[in-house]
């Protein structure tokens, strides 16, 4: 077991450094500073692409099972520690203990599964005169940029992708949340070859010289569109290749036949999950005339029953927003939308100066108003009403953002035909926020480019490369 009661450091060529820069991290349960950490700049980003390329050739001409072994490795080292990791994600993000547990087992489980899904070479022709095989061949050192979020899962994913497939890594976490992915490289240190994965913290610009450097070759971003787009711009000028996980707004179409108790409570824990801060959180809502008043009702009452608090109580459902930043925009977002519609909020906001949002249900708005319009990613949430299905489509659609999207109703096949409408790189039908290792994730329209998990998962991290032989 690794000891995390030492100093926080930066691991780059298989050591671990300090920096007398520091980043400063703030529990967003109390709004107060409760620990800081090493920030790297451009000297440090070198270093770490330095040991990387210095680390690539043996890494990549390792056999895949090699390198499974380890990705493997690493999802036993973060079961392990899964009760002081998950600890500091909840101080350092605000989740509910419970989440946190949550999401590094399925860090571990996903790690895992996307080495499961195997890559071939294979061969397009064999004749007596020629011979064509297509090789796929790892792009060399990825830089994998992450959000506040959900920062080990959103870390793993790209991770293992990029290791089980031979390319070696450097990380960038949030300047939010830098403590675990910093914890996550210490454990790593011990299963990979030095150099092979560098883990650096630092803030925006940190993230900006990742993406412009020329000894990256890849860089798997999971952040917001705007971001998102500047990367792509950086990206150009080396023509990195480019994974891009953004944002969303995903709607929930909800049929007159559901169970509408049951509906409401995973509508409600869909929508408010890490506090609505999850890219694929339920974000809008359409139901039905005929039930759009009970659904709305049972709703609200899943709302009151919340209980909004420091994460590390165990008796909290609901955390605070993860920053200031982003608390003054709920906030605002919620006052626009109490000024054009109606609210019923949840749980009494906590004393103290943590970034607490109640939950909240919000009625009456048209497509325009800014919570139904923009991604407010926290547990401030629309509900709108449809007559016809037509027209329920249409408005879910009418958006930049492609993430994903549901369909709730007993009638399956015509929940299928609905949900195959949806302008969405995932559709779900009686469910939201399922997602395997096997099964492509992304983005349609500007909520992304490219997929994460499965063989296309993979293959972003792989360069396709012909060998056409002539024989006679
Ligand atoms: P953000 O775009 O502000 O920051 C994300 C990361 O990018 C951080 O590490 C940040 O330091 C870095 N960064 C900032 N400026 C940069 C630049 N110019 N060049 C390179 N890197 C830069 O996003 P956020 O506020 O941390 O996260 C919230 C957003 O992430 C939401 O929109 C959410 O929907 C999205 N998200 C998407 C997914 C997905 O899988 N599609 C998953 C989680 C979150």
């Amino acid at each position: 077991m690794t000891d995390f009661s030492t100093p926080y450091r930066l691991l780059m060529g298989g050591e671990l450094m300090d920096t007398t820069a520091r980043l400063d991290v703030v529990n967003p349960a109390t709004g107060a500073v409760f620990a800081d950490c090493p920030a790297a700049g451009a000297r440090e980003l070198d270093a770490a692409v330095q040991a990387a390329r210095r680390a690539l050739p043996a890494w990549k001409n390792l056999p895949f099972a090699e390198r499974a072994a380890c990705v493997a490795r690493f999802a036993a080292a973060l079961e392990a520690h899964k009760e002081p990791l998950a600890r500091l994600l909840t101080q350092e993000q605000g989740k509910p203990i419970g989440q946190s547990r949550d999401e590094i087992a399925r860090a571990a489980t996903l790690s895992v599964g996307i080495t499961k899904i195997p890559v071939r070479d294979e061969v397009i022709l064999d004749n007596a005169e020629r011979h064509i095989e297509l090789r796929w061949q790892p792009l060399g050192v990825a830089g994998i940029i992450t959000p506040w979020n959900a920062p080990v899962n959103l870390a793993a994913g790209p991770l293992a992708s990029a290791l089980y497939t031979g390319n070696c890594a450097i990380i960038k976490p949030s300047p939010f949340t830098p403590l675990t992915t910093l914890r996550i490289g210490e454990l790593l240190r011990d299963i990979l070859p030095a150099g092979v994965l560098g883990v650096l913290a630092g803030g925006d610009e940190l993230g900006g010289l990742l993406t412009a450097h020329p000894g990256i070759d890849k860089i798997s971003f999971t952040g917001s569109v705007a971001t998102g787009k500047k990367v792509m711009a950086s990206c150009a000028a080396t023509l990195k290749r480019v994974t891009l996980e953004l944002g969303g707004n995903d709607a929930a179409i909800v049929l007159p036949d559901v169970d509408v108790a049951d509906v409401a409570k995973k509508l409600f824990f869909a929508a408010t999950v890490n506090s609505g801060q999850v890219c694929m959180a339920v974000k809008r809502i359409y139901a039905h005339e005929s039930i759009y008043e009970a659904l709305c009702a049972a709703l609200a009452a899943e709302a009151r029953k919340a209980q909004l608090g420091d994460g590390l109580d165990p008796a909290t459902t609901l955390g605070p927003i993860q920053n200031r930043r982003q608390f003054e925009r709920v906030c605002e977002l919620r006052e626009d939308a109490r000024a054009h519609g109606h609210l019923e909020e949840g749980a009494p906001r906590p004393a103290g100066g943590g970034f607490f949002v109640a939950p909240t249900v919000a009625t009456g708005l048209a497509e325009a108003d800014r919570l139904v319009a923009e991604e407010q990613f926290g547990p401030v949430f629309p509900v709108l009403k449809y007559t016809d299905i037509e027209d329920a489509i249409r408005r879910a659609n009418d958006t930049r953002y492609g993430l994903s999207g549901s369909v709730w109703s007993r009638d399956i096949e015509q929940a299928r035909r609905i949900a195959a409408q949806l302008e969405v790189g995932t559709a779900w039908v009686n469910q939201h926020r399922t997602t395997a290792a096997d099964v492509p994730f992304g983005g349609a329209k500007e909520s992304g480019l490219g997929r994460v998990y499965s063989r296309l998962g993979l293959e972003a991290y792989l360069e396709p490369q012909v060998i056409s032989v002539l024989k006679a």
